[in-house]
């Protein structure tokens, strides 16, 4: 490669800055732009495709093929080698393109003559929405540099590509396009509700809306601001004792803190301002060369340090204007939140008063985030695959949680639907409301206990206003996920005689702390696990560290004090560990009475989430006071499905012959031993399936607030006689799920559903 395409970066960017303030039709401009990229870089063919809808690349310019090609030739991502850097979304160099495997000629765009071929995607916020190519006619070998530079120019082409001009010239749906019309996606309701709001990004993208210096010293000034104000964040974090509650947080920071130093890294920033970037374009450009040296290291640690590095770039980006990023405690007044995917101790971080919904790639209702934002009344769609290639910071955002659609920068027509399915959804609450002070009784006669899950002090304003019968299921750990510290025994005790207080005459089951698995407590030390699902969570930690179980069993023990207590484990295997664990309670029960308290009258129970318990039935039931179906647990381990992986959730139905036999089973043990049972997970709270459960003889739900009013409804529109029947023979059923069946029969019946 000559000398001019290593040292032209300069001039390049020079010549292109010119082309980028200049006026006139875009497209024009980007012919101009190969034209330019071609001489300095001395390449034959310079060409540009860019990505339309339905995943095609289309040759949009080009200097040195067929200019009739241009718009005529399209290529499926993936296909050709065009579309294999797009599928990739990586450079490739080849000397010989031609005797490449995945080359694919086409004869209108007169190619035949080009050997060599460098290749780059031009990228924007992460997405693929082009590719840039220079050709040569010789067997040409390109240099690091070479390609690193084409890499830079791709940064310009993509600014100058989602210009509004552009967009709007050739209807680019499926490139940047997407940043500014209307757009409608599909997910899956994680929490009912409905909200407008303001996007607002859980994990902040690096977007680059100006890649070359107007003022090179200026941008060095920039970038010498923003690293100080870094270096004094990281600085702070260090020394905030609250972040740092594990060991492993202070490595990280420690981590960060010797990069924000490294001079090494700071050099080649400044190295690349020089060569005519902006701050922004310089922070990218030395990232991207990070990324690429990661995929080349295998040593852990390593790879390791480089993605703190990563991180640490993508910080100092938002140092850059100042902001240092988003700060949870001060967000817009309605606000949406957009993430791949949030635990739930991340969603209680965030100020509730402005925050409005939550919209993830991923998630599963029956995820702990799910079950925390139904509690806060938070809607959230889930499994919205497209978001983030979709959506801008500060776009306006309407989430329709009853439908699973999240409408980005939508039309008045739209704003003026989906006002009304705001009304008809208030017109609903209304009507439940209605029958909060009617009992939950069917039509031939039959009462079924309604209560409440909760977990969270805020649960407990809505206790009143949801008409339940009790709380039937206290998910403790919720509070022990809130804080930083672990919660003394006395702060516990005070927490729970709230809740009983707050409950007055009516039951409340606490049920002991349940962590591990993907309910992480930050200062509980844990060793990363292979299957966390199957690993050191709930009882097992309960009973293998018992200090822990101790301090939450004596503080409710004094938190009931001349009330009734009642409580049950979690993830009770072995009918064993129910019994060890109860021996745990019934000596802090000792231990406060010795001193004169204690409470009136204790019942314990467990769940059964785990099959091997269900083939303990009898014996079990001989322990016990009460029992309550978990069944999230249940079914994740019957199914052998990970209940947080939306990829396969969907795949094995709750309503199926084979889970309602185990559910009959367990109800029928239940009865014939006179041992309460009732459902606590999330089926219970869908109508549909609550209407199975009572076929199956369960008379007992329990279930978060909201649902409370339609399987009110429901209850009072059935005969749960007929459902009976009609359960019964579907356990006998050979289909793999009974849904429709069910469905079918609710319609026949006007049974609400
Ligand atoms: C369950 O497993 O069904 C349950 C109610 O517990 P959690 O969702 O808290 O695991
Ligand atoms: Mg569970």
């Amino acid at each position: 490669m000559s000398s001019a395409a290593v040292s032209g970066p300069r001039i390049l960017f020079r010549q292109l800055r010119r082309v980028m303030a200049g006026q006139g039709d875009a497209e024009l401009r980007l012919q101009t732009i190969v034209g330019l990229i071609a001489s300095n870089m001395i390449a034959e063919v310079c060409s540009c495709y860019l990505r339309r809808a339905g995943d095609v690349l289309e040759l949009f310019a080009t200097e040195g093929l067929n200019k009739e090609a241009v718009h005529r030739t399209r290529l499926r991502v993936g296909e050709g080698l065009v579309g294999d850097i797009a599928a990739h979304a990586r450079p490739l160099a080849l000397s010989d393109a031609q005797s490449h495997p995945q080359f694919a000629y086409r004869p209108e765009t007169g190619e035949d003559k080009y050997h060599s071929l460098l290749g780059t995607p031009i990228l924007r916020g992460g997405r693929v929405i082009g590719v840039l190519v220079v050709q040569n006619r010789t067997m040409r070998h390109y240099t690091e540099e070479e390609i690193e530079a084409l890499q830079t120019v791709a940064m310009v082409v993509a600014e100058l590509i989602s210009s509004e001009e552009m967009i709007s010239s050739k209807e680019l749906l499926d490139t940047a396009g997407n940043a500014t019309l209307p757009h409608r996606l599909s997910g899956r309701v994680l929490a009912e509700g409905l909200a407008t709001g303001q996007a607002v990004l859980h994990e902040p993208r690096i977007e680059v809306r100006k890649t070359i210096a107007d003022n090179i010293a200026e941008e060095l000034d920039r970038l010498k601001g923003a690293i100080s104000r870094l270096q004094s964040s990281v600085d702070e974090m260090l020394n905030n004792s609250d972040a740092m509650v594990s060991e492993e947080s202070r490595d990280i920071f420690e981590a960060y803190k010797m990069f924000a130093h490294d001079k090494s890294w700071l050099k080649k920033m400044e190295a690349a301002i020089e060569t005519g970037l902006t701050a922004e374009a310089a922070i990218k450009r030395v990232q991207d060369d990070t990324r690429a040296r990661m995929k080349q290291i295998t040593d852990p640690y390593i790879r390791e340090r480089l993605s703190d590095l990563e991180d640490l770039a993508n910080r100092l980006y938002l140092h850059l204007d100042g902001s240092g990023g988003i700060d949870r405690h001060h967000l817009p007044d309605d606000t949406i939140i957009i993430a791949q995917n949030m635990s739930a101790a991340e969603l209680l971080d965030y100020d509730r008063v402005h925050l409005k919904a939550v919209v993830l790639v991923e998630g599963t209702r029956s995820s702990h985030v799910a079950i925390v934002a139904r509690a806060l009344g938070v809607p959230v769609v889930g499994q919205c695959h497209e978001v983030s290639d979709s959506v801008e910071q500060g776009d306006f955002v309407l989430v329709d949680g009853e439908n699973g659609q999240v409408f980005l920068r939508p039309g008045d027509d739209v704003v003026q639907a989906f006002n009304r399915s705001v009304r008809h959804r208030e017109e609903r609450q209304a009507k439940y409301a209605a029958l909060r002070t009617k009992d939950a009784i069917s039509k031939d006669k039959q009462l079924v206990g309604l209560h409440m899950n909760a977990g969270l002090l805020i649960d407990l304003d809505h206790f009143e206003e949801a008409g339940a019968d009790g709380i039937g299921l206290f998910r403790t750990e919720l509070q022990f996920m809130v804080r930083s510290k672990m919660p003394k025994v006395d702060e516990q005790a005070e927490l729970y005689a709230k809740v009983l207080d707050k409950a007055g005459s009516r039951p409340v089951i606490f049920r002991t702390l349940d962590v591990g698995g993907d309910k992480a407590l930050p200062y509980l030390k844990m060793k990363e696990e292979e299957n966390p699902a199957l690993g050191w969570r709930a009882i097992r930690i309960g009973l293998d560290r018992p200090a822990l179980l101790k301090s939450q069993l004596r503080a409710m023990v004094r938190a009931a004090s001349g009330r009734t207590l009642t409580l049950m484990f979690p993830m009770i295997a072995e009918v064993s560990e129910f019994i060890e664990a109860k021996a745990l309670l019934m000596k802090e029960i000792e231990r406060e009475k010795s001193r004169g308290g204690g409470p009136k009258n204790v019942k314990v129970g467990t769940m059964i989430e785990v099959p091997s318990i269900v083939w303990q039935m009898p014996h079990l039931l001989r322990e016990v006071d009460f029992v309550s179906v978990g069944s999230n647990d249940l079914m994740q381990f019957f199914y052998a499905v990970d209940r947080g992986n939306s990829m396969v959730t969907d795949r094995y139905d709750m309503l199926s012959s084979s889970f309602l036999t185990m559910l009959q089973y367990i109800a029928a043990e239940c009865a014939k031993a006179k041992i309460p049972v009732s459902v606590c997970g999330d089926v219970a709270g869908k109508p549909l399936e609550a209407m199975t459960l009572l076929g199956l003889g369960y008379r007992s739900l329990s279930m978060s607030m909201e649902a409370i009013g339609p399987v009110k409804e429901m209850i009072r529109s059935s005969d749960i006689s007929k459902v009976q029947e009609f359960t019964a023979k579907l356990c006998r059923s050979k289909d793999a799920s009974a849904r429709e069946q069910l469905r079918a029969f609710a319609r026949d019946h006007s049974i609400i559903i």
